[in-house]
């Protein structure tokens, strides 16, 4: 897999060097530079609402929160201190989702959030679901691996169920493993991981395509070099993140690089293309909103459309268009819309 390891390295050396010229205090206090991203970030997002309207903004991606339950404890995962109700999404709701999605000619659609989706034992079932009503979305499962293995992994696999699969994985070797995440269950992924290659290719399959990540703030570039190596014969694609990020709101130790000064303030475009549902059919703000605290709807009560067109994220919209953000809540806090993390 020399292709991927290739890949991988060009990807690393791009988004350090990238991203920390992006992060020079001296550029982002210049007010041309402030200006002139803050006019692009408008100036894309009035083109993606010029594609839709008169019949109203669609979101052009679903994250779709099967479970919020979760096996691992990651130390920068807000999921074990989070105080909503935890629970799995019911076949009833994911059968008025899919519609939404399939009426809206929705593109993509994730199984995320803030769970790990092989912790609901009806995901074959809901996967299937998916495929036959959500038309032709393409659908990604986000996962840590752990679990995806035996029965349900030839059942993903056999039955086509995902476009692709995204692991986050972050280390390189157990110990580092179980820093990260609580529990070492590294050897578990790789096994995991080197079963779903085997089968894919006893069975001729290109899909699901496996993508695994690691964060490179907190580890370097050595140890990177070594998850590339254990990886690159098993996946079909390596991502380093060069950013770590804030949870707005939370009060998890700051693990990642300080953007609070560094950042320019954008339009955040999660606020017009990506909707993000959670188990109970709530539709918030977006997904960094891990406790539900803006809730723009209930797909069980509205049409997903109508939500997506509601009185409450215009509100949103327009203060961000607007450049507003210090009365918006989670969004006056969050990293996302800086231009470190989304710079075009
Ligand atoms: S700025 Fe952050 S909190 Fe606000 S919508 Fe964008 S991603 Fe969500």
């Amino acid at each position: 897999m020399r292709q991927v390891r290739v890949k991988a390295y060009a990807d690393c050396l791009l988004k350090l060097t990238g991203r920390s010229l992006l992060r020079w205090e001296w550029m982002s206090a210049l007010d041309p530079v402030r200006r002139a991203y803050r006019t692009n970030s408008v100036r894309r997002i009035k083109a993606y609402e010029g594609r839709y309207n008169p019949g109203g903004i669609r979101p052009m991606g679903v994250e779709i929160e099967f479970t919020n339950r979760c096996n691992l404890s990651c130390i920068f995962c807000p999921n074990a201190s989070h105080r909503r109700a935890r629970g799995v999404m019911s076949p009833e709701t994911l059968h008025v989702l899919a519609c939404g999605i399939k009426d809206l000619e929705i593109a993509d659609v994730t199984i995320g959030g803030f769970g790990e989706p092989l912790m609901d034992a009806g995901l074959p079932e809901k996967l299937d679901a998916l495929r036959a009503g959500a038309g032709q979305a393409k659908i990604s499962i986000v996962t840590n691996g752990v679990l995806l293995n035996g029965a349900i992994a030839e059942r993903i696999c056999r039955g086509r169920l995902a476009d692709s699969i995204h692991v986050s994985i972050d280390a390189e070797a157990g110990g580092p493993y179980a820093d990260i995440h609580g529990a070492d269950a590294f050897d578990a992924v790789v096994s995991n991981l080197k079963q779903l290659n085997k089968l894919k290719l006893q069975h001729n399959l290109d899909k699901p395509a496996v993508h695994v990540r690691y964060k490179l703030v907190s580890a370097g570039i050595r140890r990177y070099l070594r998850f590339v190596s254990v990886f690159s014969d098993i996946a079909d694609a390596i991502h380093p993140y060069a950013n770590l990020f804030q949870w707005p709101g939370s009060s998890m130790p700051k693990n990642g690089v300080d953007l609070s000064r560094r950042g320019i303030k954008l339009a955040c475009g999660n606020l017009w293309k990506s909707a993000r549902v959670n188990w109970n059919g709530d539709v918030v703000l977006c997904c960094q909103d891990y406790e539900g605290s803006v809730v723009l709807g209930n797909i069980r009560e509205q049409s997903l459309l109508d939500i997506w067109n509601g009185d409450r994220i215009a509100k949103y919209r327009a203060a961000h268009l607007r450049g507003d953000f210090d009365r918006l809540g989670i969004c006056r806090e969050c990293q996302i819309n800086t231009h470190v993390i989304n710079p075009w």
